[in-house]
């Protein structure tokens, strides 16, 4: 596939790294946006879908480089909730990131109510050096549970049973939840996009 880059849309270390991992061995260069130079580059994602946001962040730094650009927005939708939080996971309880009240805000609103399961989404949007759009997705689907559980993870991680599992993703670990997350799914997928990219089809 020759010397490729690709840059991402963050400035988190840890996303980089996984990105990284699951693209190994397609000789891509993955960079973040700080490594070419757009470190406060930071975009509002105030979009009303996951596909929006990633898409917006996406476009906005391929306007400024050549190099394939992919951006990834994530969420959980909660079913008895008509799929709150959804794109708004990262401020439900009103202060950007707050994770710990982000759950106690779920947990509370899910009170009394019998039907606990919820879903992850990640959509990831790329933009290839010829300006074209595609799009990865990857679903987790699972429980929300009435006690946070765990200390490994971050978000949602704690109060999240994902299927087939009696431990949260916050007891899982890493190793566990970087092979059957929403994340990682749609990580797989955007590596298959981008081995069809490289061959051409
Ligand atoms: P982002 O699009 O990756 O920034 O994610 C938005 C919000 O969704 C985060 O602030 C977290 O609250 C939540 N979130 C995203 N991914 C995960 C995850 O893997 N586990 C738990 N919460 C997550």
């Amino acid at each position: 596939m020759g010397n490729r880059k690709l840059v991402v849309s963050t400035g988190n270390k840890h996303k980089i790294l996984e990105i990284r991992e699951i693209l190994e061995g397609l000789n891509i260069e993955v960079l973040s946006k700080n490594d070419i130079g757009f470190e406060g580059f930071d975009i509002v994602e105030d979009g009303e879908t996951l596909e929006d946001n990633s898409i917006k962040k996406a476009k906005a730094l391929s306007d400024k480089t050549d190099y394939i650009v992919i951006a990834d927005d994530t969420g959980l939708f909660v079913n008895a909730l008509n799929g709150e939080p959804g794109v708004y996971s990262s401020r439900y309880a009103g202060q950007e990131g707050n994770d710990k009240k982000n759950c106690e805000k779920l947990i509370n609103n899910l009170e009394g109510i019998e039907d606990r399961s919820a879903y992850f989404k990640t959509v990831i949007a790329l933009i290839t050096e010829d300006k074209k759009i595609l799009k990865a997705e990857g679903i987790c689907k699972g429980m929300i549970i009435e006690e946070a559980r765990g200390d490994k993870g971050f978000g949602y991680d704690p109060i999240f049973v994902p299927e087939g599992f009696d431990k949260t993703f916050a007891e899982l670990g890493h190793d566990v939840k970087n092979k059957i997350s929403h994340r990682a799914l749609a990580l797989i997928e955007l590596k298959n996009i981008l081995i069809k990219i490289a061959s051409g089809s």
